[in-house]
């Protein structure tokens, strides 16, 4: 089977958590900042170091199989891909922002105005969908100095703290997308059984990041409280401890809820609480 080629960006915010993924599904290559192309020893893929903007449509052309890019990109450049999972980095908002001291309120007042962006198409359709008429206009980086100059009533970008907002004596006005880094694969590639070996490894890892080993001990009187508030993976594993009347429990939180179960898990009795980390989760 011929080999595949995965699209990364080369430098920049979403390279290293690309590599950094690829690396946890247990795929070997070398990643110098020098090389365009790197070849996977123990898998049949090629890595292929790109800037972000061209990996949707060098994927949608199949001269890249599959890629990981922001969803912002994808939409802006329209590109004809399909969507194989989200991969839970690179997230980011895409906002509207004005001067601290505009009168604009409503979106329906951005009507007649100048906006400055770098995602003239995704603002374009935004507008259209809302039925506005304002003049988008295009430019290709520091978008935020544009009210500041004179330039434009507003303007559309990438917001993540809000830190760059302010600096400019701007504020955000209106949430349009939010995004984050997903991969990608050319229309023709989906059935193909190392994509699905890839994305099942992905997955695996995925799931893996999104939750926690724990192992507790407890009274027998209080297990049932415990049992309650850990779910497991099936469920949780029981192991009496040499004190008669005591068990360690072993079992997999998410990591979203964390600090609220293992509070939780103090309440009803738990002791010894230990935390690890878990590299993979077989699906
Ligand atoms: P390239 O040289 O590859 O064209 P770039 O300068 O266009 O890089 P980066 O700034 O590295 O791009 O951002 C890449 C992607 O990271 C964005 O398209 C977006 O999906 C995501 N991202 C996440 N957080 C942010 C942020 N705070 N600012 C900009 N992009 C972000
Ligand atoms: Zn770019």
């Amino acid at each position: 089977m011929k080999t595949l080629k995965i699209a990364i960006q080369k430098s920049g915010r979403l390279n290293e958590k690309s590599v950094e993924i690829l690396k946890n599904c247990g795929l070997v290559f070398d990643n110098y900042k020098s090389s365009l192309i790197s070849s996977v020893s123990n898998f049949p893929l090629e890595i292929l170091f790109l800037r972000d903007d061209d990996i949707p449509e060098y994927v949608q052309d199949g001269i890249a199989d599959l890629g990981i890019v922001g969803e912002n990109v994808i939409a802006e450049t329209g590109a004809k891909v399909s969507y194989l999972q989200k991969l839970a980095f690179g997230r980011c908002n895409l906002k509207i922002a004005v001067q601290n001291n505009s009168d604009l309120k409503t979106v329906e007042d951005l009507a007649g105005k100048t906006i400055a962006t770098s995602y003239p198409v995704i603002l374009g359709k935004f507008l259209n969908e809302k039925n506005i008429k304002a003049n988008v206009r295009t430019i290709s980086g520091s978008v935020e100095i544009g009210p500041g100059l004179g330039l434009s009533d507003a303007i559309f970008d990438i917001v993540s703290t809000g830190g760059t907002l302010k600096s400019n004596g701007l504020k955000s006005f209106l949430d349009v997308m939010s995004s984050e880094a997903v991969l990608i694969g050319s229309k023709a590639i989906v059935d193909n059984p190392d994509v699905a070996e890839l994305l099942q490894r992905i997955r695996s890892v995925l799931a893996a990041k999104a939750t926690k080993y724990v192992v507790l001990n407890i009274k027998k009187a209080n297990l049932k409280q415990v049992i309650d508030l850990l779910p497991g993976v099936k469920s949780p594993t029981v192991i009496p401890l040499f004190e008669e009347d005591w068990v360690a429990v072993h079992s997999v939180i998410a990591e979203e809820d964390f600090w609220d179960k293992i509070n939780s898990l103090k309440a009803a009795g738990a002791e010894g609480i230990l935390v690890m980390p878990i590299e993979k989760i077989i699906m």
